[in-house]
This record gives C-alpha cells, structure tokens and sequence, in this order.
C-alpha cells in the first residue's frame, strides 16, 4: 500500500532535474526545493499549540533560537558553516488549538506515527492553517525573503519551522510537492503564497523538541537522512544527519556534508604530503583524496568546543563516501530515499566511517566510542588482496567498494597536544586537481592542491629561514628609524 501510493506519486510529477533533500546532487533549485545555505536569512519559527499538552516554553524557544545562546540553533549553524551561513530567527505568535487540530477519529490521542499515510492530508491541512492564521493575525511575511539562489531576495521564503506541543514526529516536509489543495491565494497547488512570497517546505518537531529541529532544518538546506530508517544499525555517527539522538550535544555535520554545503575548507589531496590538520569546529578544514563519485575525506573531530561535547576523545575522522548510492538528481527521487535511504546497507552506505580500531561495530549495530576515531600511530593502508570492506571481510582498507586500491593512503597520524592533527596523506600524483563545486564563490574549490599548505610557526630548519630573514629586515627597519629620529631631533 506505501509502495503504491508513493509510486503514484513518484509518477505525477514532471521528471525535472531539482530534488528535494538530495544532499547536492543537484546544487541549482535553491528557491524551490532547497533554502539558501550560505549568506544571511530570515527565518521564521510558528509554535503550535494545543490545549492539553504539555505548553510551549516560549522563553526556552526564544533562547534557544536566538544568536546569543551559545549552545543554539543560530550558534550552531554559524559554527557549522565558518560563519558563511547567517540565520536569524523570528518567533511568529503562537498558534493555538483549543483541541487537537487533526480528526479525531484517526488520531484519537493527536499522535502521529512516523510514516503513517493517513496522517498526510490532515497534516497538510495543519500546515496550511497554522500559515493562514500567523497571516490573519496580521504577521507580516514579507520580511523573511532576503536570501536566494544568488544570494538576494528571490521570491521564496528563506526558511520556516513548526514548533508543536502534540506527538507529531519530526519530519521535513515539501508541501509544494504534495500539495493539491488551496495555496492561500486564491490558487489551487504548488507553494503556499503569502504577502507576495512563496513557501515551499516545512521543517516539523513535536513533542516541543527544539533539538529534532536542528535536524529538520537541516533537511530544508538540502540535506538527506544519514541515519538508518530500517533499524539495521543507526547510521552515519559524527553527524546531524545520522545518529545523533536530539540531545545537547549537538554533532557539527560530518565532512561530506559540510564540504557540499560550500562550508569546509577544502583540501584536495595530490601527491604525498604530511600536513596539520586543524579541529573542524574552528577552521572547517577537510580533506580529500580521490575525485569524482567515490573518494575518502578526513577531518579532524574531538570534544572541547560548543558542538561536539558528546565525543570520547580528538582524532581523525575518516570517510569513504560514494555518491552513486541512491542519491539523483530527478524530481520525486526523495521519496525513493524515504524508504530506502542512503546510509541504510552498513556494509556500503554513502556515506561510512571507517573506524580506527577495526572493530566494525557501528556495522554491527553497536555505538561509535572510544577508539574509533584516528588517534597517535594509526593509519589506514591499502589492502593488497583487493578487497573491499564487506561482512565477510572485516578488515579496515582504503580500497574502493570494487575492491580496487584506490592508491590513497592515511599514515602515521599524530594527535598534538594543542589539538591538532599531523598526518601523512597519500594520493595519486596527477590529475586531482581540477573538480569544482561551483563556478565561483566560497568552497566551490579547493584551497590547496598538491602543494602542502603553508607551514605555521618555525619548528624545523627548513621553515626557520624565510623567518629569520624577515626578522633580520625588521630590526634593520628599525634600526633606521631609531637612526632617523635621532637625526631629526
Ligand atoms: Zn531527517
């Protein structure tokens, strides 16, 4: 029954190349399917209320959804992205429900289970009500379009969250895709339009969770689940998107997808070089070895700042992402991903954390922890027999998923004591250089290729020269001017 319903809608729609939540497959349909992810935005939060439940702490929202908290929504998506993205978040007036808005008779406590068909038309009238009334209560739209596709207004609302009290489960929701009803001005359709701007998607929490929110949200920049729906295991660890349980302690975006949001600073790897690799939170920096659909990213993940407290230990986080798993460019394809997501095979996800102590126990359905990460004196080394990771091969290689030696090597990782990473990086020695993102802009190319970035500080003899020349051209400046105003005076 779910399979044909959601073939119905699959076909329905006109195959285009613009997906929802498609984590960049394509990066054109900001606007219609995705929210701008870069520059400054308006977003706006409407809480819904229903008498009942347990009420709104408008405080607590107002707090959390604030720049000021360090811990919050706004903080984090800053820090997450280097600053390159800016939301600022309104609270509408509430929206209150003297009883549960949704009939009765299919949800007699007002609970929605995840994935329940029958909750798809009365939720889409929900939306569409708690819209129309922040509009008759006279709130003004107008105010949160001053983002877009080229990073200025462009017609479609920036951003918008529905914050409820009732079990409603979280969810991100694109209502122009769906919807076939009223479009609030007076057409039949497509986005909702209000005061002149269009609205295409929403980001949903229940049960008052401003945390399962920063997921969402996270679905309306154009991000897929990395968790695994099916409950083999739980997914991506160390990001967002994956097997974060919604609790404080909110994990950055794991590499791949901070460098498809444009919001890493990108290293492209070509040849062999040592290089220091900085914590993600303060500097963005990821690395990458191999081009095209399938290569490894590595980054540097640790506790110690305002994101990230929940991890054990610093080290190296190591990727094998392969963008050939399920994720297309054709309209509807996210519906596919609903059911049969990304990360859902263990074995060959899109996206995999390879782990340090070669344990295999995120495939296994058990926790990342301690030891996973890269620490002092781990490496991850080709597999000469040609092999893949698989259930009957557990043995940690950067060969690719053929079974192919990618040529990419991660050796000798050292963690220092101030928190940065020297590792030694391996990869082919031509050809890795010329993949972009974008054409122009921040992170639509790397910030270095096969040359090793910029050594910092003075402390070995190859680095010491340059430094002191420059310090013997300062003291001489400074001997000529102490020689100057000896003579003026
Ligand atoms: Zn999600």
């Amino acid at each position: 029954m779910l399979r044909l319903f959601v073939a119905f809608l699959v076909c329905v729609g006109p195959l285009a190349r613009a997906d929802y939540m498609d984590h960049f497959f394509i990066r054109e349909d900001v606007g219609n399917h995705k929210a701008p992810y870069l520059g400054d935005a308006q977003v706006l939060l409407i809480p819904i209320e229903v008498a009942g439940f347990p009420p709104i702490d408008e405080a607590a929202l107002r707090t959390f959804f604030s720049p000021e908290d360090p811990n919050g929504f706004v903080k984090y998506y800053e820090t997450a992205s280097l600053g390159r993205y800016r939301p600022r978040v309104t609270l509408a007036p509430k929206v209150s429900y003297a009883s549960c808005p949704l009939p009765a008779a299919q949800f007699p406590t007002c609970a929605v289970a995840r994935g329940d068909i029958n909750a798809f038309t009365a939720g889409m009238d929900m939306m569409r009500e708690a819209v129309k009334k922040t509009d008759e209560a006279g709130f003004d739209f107008s105010a949160f379009d001053v983002n877009g596709r080229r990073g200025t207004a462009d017609g479609w609302i920036d951003g918008v969250m529905l914050l409820t009290n009732v079990p409603f489960g979280g969810i991100a929701f694109p209502f122009a895709y769906f919807n076939r009803g009223d479009n609030l001005a007076g057409g039949t359709g497509g986005p909702l339009q209000v005061d002149g701007l269009k609205l295409g998607h929403f980001a949903i929490a229940g049960e008052n969770d401003r945390f399962v929110m920063v997921h969402e949200f996270g679905h309306l920049l154009g991000l897929t689940d990395l968790y695994d729906e099916s409950g083999t295991y739980d997914g991506l660890a160390l990001s967002v998107m994956g097997s974060w349980g919604y609790d404080p302690n909110i994990p950055l975006p794991d590499a791949e997808t901070r460098f498809r949001l444009r919001w890493g600073n990108w290293h492209q790897v070509q040849g062999r070089q040592r290089v220091t690799i900085h914590p993600a939170e303060t500097t963005g920096e990821l690395y990458r070895l191999g081009v095209g659909d399938e290569y490894f990213l590595v980054e540097n993940r640790g506790p110690g700042g305002a994101f990230d407290r929940g991890l054990p230990e610093r080290g190296l986080a190591i990727y094998h992402v392969d963008r050939t798993v399920k994720l297309g460019g054709n309209e509807g394809q996210f519906v596919e991903r609903i059911l049969d997501c990304v990360n859902c095979d263990p074995w060959h996800p899109y996206i995999s954390l390879q782990q340090a102590d070669g344990a295999f126990e995120i495939e296994r359905n058990r926790r990342f922890g301690r030891g996973d990460l890269f620490g002092t004196g781990e490496f991850l080394r080709p597999d000469p027999r040609n092999l893949a990771v698989s259930a009957t091969n557990m043995a940690n290689s950067t060969n690719l998923w053929s079974g192919a030696q990618s040529g990419f090597l991660i050796d000798d990782v050292r963690v220092l004591p101030d928190g940065s990473i020297e590792v030694m990086l391996d990869a082919p020695a031509t050809g890795q250089c010329e993949e972009r993102l974008c054409a122009e802009g921040e992170g639509c190319a790397p910030i270095t290729c096969a040359e090793a970035p910029k050594r910092e500080g003075c402390s070995t003899g190859e680095g010491l020269g340059p430094a002191l020349a420059l310090l013997l051209l300062l003291e001489q400046r400074f001997r000529r001017r102490e020689q100057g105003v000896l003579r003026g005076a």
